[in-house]
């Protein structure tokens, strides 16, 4: 049976400071990627990409095939995502991928078409298919969810060499760097290290 995702209720939640659905989706699905201290890679084939889609609620029905080629597209969109989630932390190394993230993102999003999901309540993108298109069309109605909330530019991958994690920043000026507090003091003690580095070399 189809299941279209209930983004209903993202519509009443906040995002300002706080993660939400939209956000919990969208986070989920970078950080399938390795990353952290445990490097694994989740969505390595078609059953690694139907398990993703039904811990996210959007599981697929018995008749809708989920494919090594769907996985391999999914790793590509996650890729994309990660780039601009990056660009979000303001790093350097990468950027010169981000014009062919977009143009990637731009050209996905027209194969996962949304539509509208209007009520009383309020008025929701949802995705037009069922499977894995409409999986992958939810992480695209989350991504417009957020932006309409001001939200987007919350969405980063950590700063520190190696962490490779999205995360959604609570600052409140949205000048977070770092997934955690573990992050930040390894990122903070090597620079401490290298500005001693510099200091006892110029010496
Ligand atoms: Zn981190």
């Amino acid at each position: 049976m189809q299941q279209t995702p209930d983004l209903q209720q993202t519509a009443a939640d906040t995002c300002a400071g706080d993660v939400c659905r939209s956000s919990e989706l969208l986070l989920g699905f970078v950080n399938t990627a390795p990353h952290g201290s445990e490097r694994i890679e989740l969505l390595g084939d078609g059953a690694a990409l139907r398990a993703w889609m039904a811990g996210a609620g959007l599981e697929p029905g018995e008749d809708e095939p989920v494919t090594q080629a769907d996985a391999m597209a999914g790793r590509e969109l996650r890729d994309a995502l990660c780039t601009v989630f990056r660009d979000h932390s303001g790093c350097v190394e990468g950027a010169e991928l981000l014009p062919a993230a977009e143009a990637y993102l731009r050209r996905t999003a027209d194969r996962h078409p949304l539509t509208l999901r209007v009520t009383a309540g309020g008025c929701v993108l949802v995705p037009a298919q069922s499977g894995v298109l409409g999986a992958f069309g939810a992480l695209f109605a989350a991504a417009a969810d957020l932006a309409a909330r001001g939200a987007w530019a919350r969405m980063k991958m950590c700063a520190n060499k190696g962490c490779h994690s999205g995360f959604f920043d609570k600052t409140r000026n949205t000048s977070g760097l770092y997934c955690g507090t573990a992050c930040s003091s390894q990122a903070s003690q090597r620079a401490y290290r290298s500005r001693r580095k510099a200091t006892t070399g110029a010496a």
